[in-house]
């Protein structure tokens, strides 16, 4: 074999190289997902998520910009995916986490203003969102992201329900509750240590996945043992999934979760 035709081989399956990296490129969707709040560091979110997203057809913008979730952000997306809750604290707070004595004791608290929570949405950007999923995308909202909408209607209806609190972290069962879906076929049922958010469900209750329960019986006041963890509905021409778990990295990554949120981001584009 000359030299000349092995850098013609060479080149010819390079050619073919970049024409089939092309096509994949072309045919790769794409995300953005906000993440990241006051208890909720968005390193760790973007860590979890990345394994997460890992040879699915998507490449994911990752971004704690509030003013992402916009028409203009969204138009070139097919998912939006939301891990983060509805609160901004523009006059601050003592330390990063507010559940900690370490933190609490790096300030003077007499001398520092009490931390006022506020919500940061805007009605155009619920109705940014709307409109997205309508024209045919998916919204996965993950854990707290049911608190953004205690601060807009127009998002609710897009999210389908509400947060309504959770106890400190312990262990707690998920169970699937509609085996037929496309996005829970081949789970199990999963125990994780993790917030067990407890949350409003507002649409038909066909549409729920997963249910928490707390087997070692202990109850969150008065709503009980149990939560909807987990939903998964068309709207308008695209599809939303929410899931509940997610306050930490083990959680995101129990094996039977992290293969659960894999179908619904592939459900959310429509590949299954
Ligand atoms: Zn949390």
């Amino acid at each position: 074999m000359t030299s000349r035709n092995v850098s013609r081989r060479f080149a010819l399956k390079s050619a073919a190289g970049a024409i089939a990296a092309t096509a994949f490129a072309q045919g790769r969707k794409k995300a953005l997902a906000l993440i990241g709040d006051r208890y909720h560091n968005p390193d760790y979110i973007q860590v979890a998520l990345e394994k997460m997203f890992d040879g699915l057809n998507v490449s994911v913008e990752f971004t704690n910009q509030l003013a992402a979730l916009s028409k203009d952000r969204l138009k070139d997306c097919q998912l939006f995916l939301c891990l983060r809750d509805g609160m901004v604290w523009p006059g601050g707070y003592l330390g990063p986490d507010a559940y900690t004595h370490y933190s609490a004791g790096l300030e003077d608290k007499d001398d520092f203003p009490s931390p006022i929570a506020k919500p940061w949405l805007k009605e155009e950007q619920a109705v940014a969102l709307k409109e997205f999923v309508n024209a045919g995308n998916g919204f996965y909202s993950l854990h707290n992201n049911s608190h953004v909408s205690l601060s807009s209607k127009t998002y609710r209806d897009v999210q389908g329900g509400a947060y309504v609190g959770h106890p400190a972290l312990r262990p707690f069962k998920v169970k699937v509750i509609n085996p037929g879906h496309p996005i829970t076929q081949g789970i199990s049922d999963f125990i994780v240590n993790d917030e067990q958010h407890y949350v409003e469900y507002d649409k038909d209750p066909k549409y729920l996945i997963l249910q928490s329960e707390n087997i070692d019986g202990l109850n969150y006041g008065k709503h009980g043992k149990t939560s909807p963890a987990g939903w998964a509905y068309d709207y308008g021409k695209g599809r939303v999934v929410f899931t509940a778990v997610g306050h930490t990295i083990h959680a995101l990554w129990q094996p039977e979760y992290l293969k659960l949120q894999r179908r619904a981001v592939q459900w959310l584009l429509k590949e299954i």
